[in-house]
């Protein structure tokens, strides 16, 4: 806190002076905090993989000729380094999107372009659990900002709505205009979340089920990730969902108006 004298001209009873405590511990203390939190988290979070790693290779080593067990604890080997890859890439996109001001120099962004990328990159994940995956652009519309976060985000979306739900189901990406917003919605008939749990969800590494979380191979982060870049972009994120019957997570951002 800084101390301030002040020179108090008209004060009664002879108080001429008053000490000011100013709560200076502003933006900049509370930012820190926030950066140092994350450090404690990322190191504690990449302890987990690494640990791992470690233990199955000695264990592949200590199993010699036996083939099944070389095999089975270099299948967890890859399945480890695969997470530590991710979660790393992950680390290193927010930390990257934090550090930027999308608005700063802002790109036109075709919904629909996004849209199609996002589905594009799940197309393979969602075949091999037979999810169909669709889009319904009903108005493309532009936004403006930075193409790669906003892929980034509605890309993370589409990934969690494959992941969390069953073979056979359906994972359905939308984009209308609803007032001054584009609203983009991403639908899954999936395991929902519990209402306890449904804004925690969008907090750095937080995951409802960590072990399940862990073998779909989340960091965590994923979220964290949509809520950053949505906010700076002037918009909101929000969720809706039903534990056993699916989730909705719509991303509401301010477009370009068409000229008159
Ligand atoms: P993760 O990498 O673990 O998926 P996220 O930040 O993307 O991390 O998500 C945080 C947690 O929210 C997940 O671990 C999962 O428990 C839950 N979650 C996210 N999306 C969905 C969804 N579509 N359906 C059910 N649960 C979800």
């Amino acid at each position: 806190a800084t101390q301030m004298l002040l020179h108090v001209r008209a004060a009664p009873l002879g108080v001429r002076y008053l000490l000011l405590l100013i709560d200076d511990r502003t933006e900049e203390e509370r930012l820190n905090s926030v950066r140092r939190d994350f450090i404690a988290n990322v190191s504690h979070e990449l302890k987990t993989p690494v640990g791992a790693i470690s233990l199955l290779a000695d264990a592949v080593e200590a199993a010699g000729d036996d083939l099944e067990r070389v095999r089975s604890f270099t299948r967890r080997l890859q399945h480890e380094s695969h997470r530590l890859g991710a979660m790393t890439k992950e680390i290193i996109d927010l930390t990257r999107i934090q550090a930027e001001d999308p608005l700063a120099r802002p790109e036109t962004v075709e919904i629909g372009a996004i849209v199609d990328a996002a589905i594009d990159a799940n197309r393979v994940a969602a075949d091999a659990k037979s999810i169909r995956l669709s889009g319904r652009v009903v108005d493309d519309v532009e936004v403006l900002g930075d193409p790669h976060m906003l892929t980034m985000a509605l890309n993370n979306l589409v990934t969690n709505a494959v992941s969390y739900s069953q073979e056979h189901t359906h994972v359905g990406v939308g984009a209308r205009v609803e007032g001054d917003l584009i609203e983009i919605a991403v639908t899954d008939k999936g395991i929902g979340i519990d209402p306890a749990d449904q804004q925690r969800v969008f907090e750095r590494f937080y995951r409802v089920d960590q072990a399940r979380s862990r073998q779909t191979g989340g960091t965590g982060l994923g979220l964290s990730i949509v809520k950053h870049v949505v906010k700076s972009h002037g918009g909101t994120v929000s969720l809706w969902s039903r534990p056993g019957h699916g989730s909705t997570f719509t991303m509401r951002l301010p477009y370009v108006k068409p000229q008159a």
